[in-house]
């Protein structure tokens, strides 16, 4: 019997307000059981016991119809009213008023009301019982007579058994909750843990299929290229230009599953940088030209002339979309035409949102269809679409990206006539430049034949290709074939060690998984080989394992490049010009001369950066500078009541500000992970040779400085410096850092002057407008705050030593305090007049403008940047603060 009780208590598989309800529902019987037997051993009055046993059967009765029923909430709503409305009001009445057990009852009831019921009827029910209570008290004042009085030792033995009874029952009831409750967050603790297992091993499972796909695709695009390097009939010619184009359909499979399984385990992310919009569209259109041709249809572009040039954002993902829209456009259509249309609508913030329309004259979709279009694996209309070779994945794909870019897809489709997909994309302009009139089409339609172009030779350099597949080998060696470098090649890693030992190599190929010695391991070997004659050489890892986490795994253990297989002969090139000495190299193309092609080939192919500064969410920082400098920032994290997001990208101050203004949304700094920092450094990493940090003072106990510390300590290449400064001038410092690295200083020098010098030349000072957003984000108190805020104070805050302290108080009125903050901030010491930041939570044009006249008025600076704060920032400072910061002249 105990033993089913608990087994029925503790079934997990029983929703927790279902046993809730049973245990109370007994306790209450119970309870109403001893009440009966006493009322009828005391009084013997058949009276006064019927109506409390007349309560205890109903009661009893509702509890068996809803166990049986499974109705628990009606049956709680029917058992909670009987108890208060009926029971209550009887012993009330016949128990001793006030002066018998009815406020006990009062207690219970209210107690399971609250426990059993929610929403609206809880509430209901509650007040209903409080307004009875006070009726009950005020009629036991003014009508005493209409209560009967009890006296005696009856009186106290069921008055002290009914307090006893249900404060046990309350007893029991909580600890049963809290019980049930930690139960079942241990099941979802555990029902996690199970769906990330499961999560971790199927993503092991799509990376090891893909890498495994891989290393066969990678000998066939391989070897295909270099046929089509030869010179061959047109026939032939033909055979290998559809056996690349069945092999990139493969790769794009792979790829597609590879990003589904990252969407599914939250480890997508997006890179920025700069590209060119032409080229970015002639690559799209050189890929759809083709398929296009080879099933008769009409492919045309027409781009408005106003797009701009140049864009920054992640080209690679949005040639992406559009390849999988156009690729379907294609698919789905039998005859007639496929039409890409580019348009923009530039903003005032410099952000254009680009607006990619594909047209098709094809099959169309049914209005019912839509809404699955963008499921993963769906394909709809399946009997026509049986036959047209497909995943489902494609458009579920562009959706999460497009979603992660913050833009929007939209589908108009009339079903056996056509499709329009529409594609919105938030991009950052670069520069004023357009694109203008630029015939796509025609620069396609000439080319027949894909050319191999060589761009340089360099016969002196010496390479090293270790792979444990023959075919690999033999891809790469003849892929470099034409740049005439003197190849060797190693089948493992103890012949790669054996070659490193006798001979000194200009750059190492290696690849990953390989029996004994993998790559990872030679390379350590090679770096530590006692004797070794490649101890500096740089390596590259070539291998078949795709994706951000491997390549953070690379950057990790210090390779200085990875290249995913398949290669092409050209992304080979490329990485060989990169990492050789400049010395080795003789630029040329086929006719031995300097073309502009070549030279932009060469200077597209440069753009591994040497050093490359980041810092945090910064505020004083403008996008112009950051741009300019190629600054790269870590974004923090915001928490609200609506979920967590990225500082000032996926959140902006004025938004966040506008939130806040309900004083009972919560928002809270987020502060990054170790793992989300060694993520930035990777991405970064692929992209730079080494990596300057800087990050807020490392007195700031909720500074990221030892987060950021600990990450870089996975890396050779990344070094943190300890900025000293809040997050209103380690801008400047990330300036100054991105201009000695600019000036040609090696990090060795960059570091020490950042770290001794320079830190203490920036006068970084902050004015909070009201403290009311400190105490908010629990950093003062809030009497503080209120105390200060009325006595209308406003603290000056400035950075010593690399903490925050505060250097006055001013008082009085907001143009007083605000001429007397900027004289404060410039006095002292001499300004160096090249630059002055003004860093802002929501300033007014007008507001800013008068700052801006203030500081003119007591000194010229060639440059004054007015930045509002991130998001990250704003919310401890709240809208009307601002600070100054400004170098000291050396
Ligand atoms: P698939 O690999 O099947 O093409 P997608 O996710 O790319 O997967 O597309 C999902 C489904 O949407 C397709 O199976 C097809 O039925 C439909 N579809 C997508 N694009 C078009 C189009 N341009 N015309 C008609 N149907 C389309």
């Amino acid at each position: 019997m105990i033993r089913k009780i608990h087994d029925y208590f503790y079934n997990n598989e029983l929703d927790i307000r279902r046993r809730l309800y049973t245990l109370s529902g007994f306790m209450t019987l119970f309870i109403l059981m001893v009440l009966a037997a006493e009322v009828l051993i005391f009084t013997r009055s058949i009276e006064q016991f019927a109506p409390i046993f007349g309560i205890l059967v109903i009661h009893a009765l509702i509890g068996v119809v809803t166990l049986k029923t499974r109705r628990i909430k009606t049956g709680a709503v029917l058992s909670n009213i009987l108890m208060c409305f009926v029971f209550y009001p009887f012993v009330f009445i016949n128990g001793g008023g006030v002066e018998g057990s009815g406020p006990i009852w009062f207690i219970f009831n209210i107690f399971m009301i609250n426990m059993v019921l929610d929403g609206v009827l809880r509430s209901v029910l509650s007040v209903l019982e409080i307004l009875l209570t006070i009726a009950g008290y005020v009629i036991s004042f003014y009508l005493p007579d209409l209560i009967t009085p009890v006296s005696g030792a009856m009186f106290y033995i069921i008055d002290i058994t009914t307090l006893i009874l249900v404060a046990t029952d309350i007893a029991i009831v909580i600890s049963m909750e809290n019980r049930l409750n930690m139960l079942q967050m241990e099941k979802m603790k555990e029902q996690g843990e199970e769906i990330q297992g499961l999560v971790a091993s199927q993503n092991k499972f799509f990376s090891s299929m893909s890498h495994e796909i891989r290393t066969p695709i990678n000998t066939i695009i391989g070897l295909n290229e270099m046929i089509l390097r030869e010179n061959i009939s047109d026939e032939i010619a033909e055979n290998a230009i559809n056996i690349r184009s069945a092999g990139k359909m493969l790769l794009n499979t792979i790829n597609d599953i590879l990003d589904m399984s990252k969407f599914q385990s939250g480890d997508m992310t997006l890179l920025e940088e700069e590209y060119e919009t032409g080229s970015m569209l002639s690559d799209i259109v050189g890929m759809m030209w083709l398929r296009s041709k080879e099933k008769n249809l009409d492919f045309t572009i027409d781009v408005s002339p106003d797009v701009p040039a140049k864009l920054k954002g992640d080209e690679v993902r949005i040639k992406q979309i559009l390849t999988n829209i156009l690729n379907n456009a294609i698919k789905y259509t039998k005859e007639g035409y496929v039409k890409l249309f580019v348009e923009c609508e530039k903003k005032e913030d410099r952000t254009v949102t680009m607006i990619y329309t594909v047209k098709d004259s094809g099959m169309g979709i049914k209005k019912e269809d839509i809404p699955y279009l963008f499921t993963a694996f769906k394909r709809v209309d399946e009997s026509n679409t049986k036959h047209i070779e497909g995943t489902g994945l494609g458009l579920s794909i562009v959706k999460q990206f497009v979603d992660l870019m913050g833009g929007t897809v939209t589908v108009n489709s009339v079903y056996t006539k056509g499709s329009a997909f529409v594609v919105e994309i938030p991009q950052k302009m670069v520069s004023d430049e357009e694109i203008g009139e630029y015939n796509y089409e025609k620069r396609h339609k000439l080319e027949k034949r894909p050319e191999y172009k060589k761009h340089f030779e360099a016969p002196d350099a010496k390479l090293l290709v270790v792979d444990d597949n023959d075919s690999n080998l033999l891809v790469v060696t003849k892929l470099l074939r034409d740049t005439k470098m003197q190849i060797d090649t190693a089948k493992n890693g103890q012949e790669a060690l054996e070659r490193t030992l006798e001979k000194p190599y200009d750059l190492i190929f290696m690849d990953h998984l390989m029996p004994e010695m993998d790559g990872i391991e030679a390379f350590h070997a090679i770096r530590n080989q006692v004797g070794g004659r490649n101890r500096e050489t740089n390596i590259v890892i070539l291998t078949a394992n795709a994706g951000a986490e491997n390549r953070k795994l690379y950057a990790t253990a210090g390779f200085n490049g990875y290249l995913v297989k398949p290669v092409t002969g050209e992304d080979l090139e490329a990485e060989v010009y990169r990492q050789i000495p400049r010395n080795l190299i003789k630029v040329l193309d086929d006719t031995g001369m300097e073309s502009s092609e070549t030279i932009s080939w060469l200077n597209e192919t440069r753009k591994k950066r040497r050093i490359v500064i980041t810092t945090e969410s910064t505020c004083d920082l403008p996008k112009k500078l950051i741009d300019k400098y190629n600054i790269v920032v870590f974004a923090y994290k915001v928490k609200t009541d609506e979920g967590i997001f990225r500082d000032g990208i996926e959140i902006d101050t004025p938004g966040l500000l506008r939130y806040m203004e309900d004083a009972t949304k919560a928002v809270n700094p987020v502060p990054p992970s170790v793992e989300e920092y060694e993520n930035f450094f990777a991405g970064v990493l692929a992209n730079a040779n080494n990596v300057i940090h800087l990050s807020l003072s490392s007195e700031f106990e909720t500074g990221s400085f030892r987060i950021a510390k600990e990450a870089a300590g996975a890396f050779d290449r990344v070094t943190i410096v300890d900025s000293r400064h809040m997050s209103c001038s380690q801008g400047m410092m990330a300036i100054m850092a991105a201009r000695m690295a600019e000036a040609g200083m090696g990090v060795g020098e960059i570091v020490p002057a950042l770290e001794t010098r320079l830190y203490s030349r920036i006068h970084a000072s902050f004015m909070l407008d009201n403290l009311s957003y400190l105490a908010r984000s629990g950093q003062i108190s809030k009497g503080y705050a209120r105390f200060m805020n009325a006595l209308m104070l406003h603290p000056i805050s400035i950075m010593k030593k690399g903490k925050i302290v505060s250097k006055s108080v001013l008082m009085g009125s907001r143009e007083r305090v605000w001429k007397k903050y900027i004289k404060k901030s410039l006095s002292g010491f001499k300004a160096d007049h090249m630059v002055l930041f003004v860093n802002h939570v929501g300033l007014t044009k007008k507001e800013m403008e008068w700052i801006r006249s203030e500081i003119e008025k007591r000194e010229s600076f060639n440059a004054i940047y007015f930045e509002q704060t991130s998001p990250v920032v704003a919310i401890s400072c709240g809208p009307g603060s601002f600070g100054i910061s400004v170098m000291e002249k050396v």
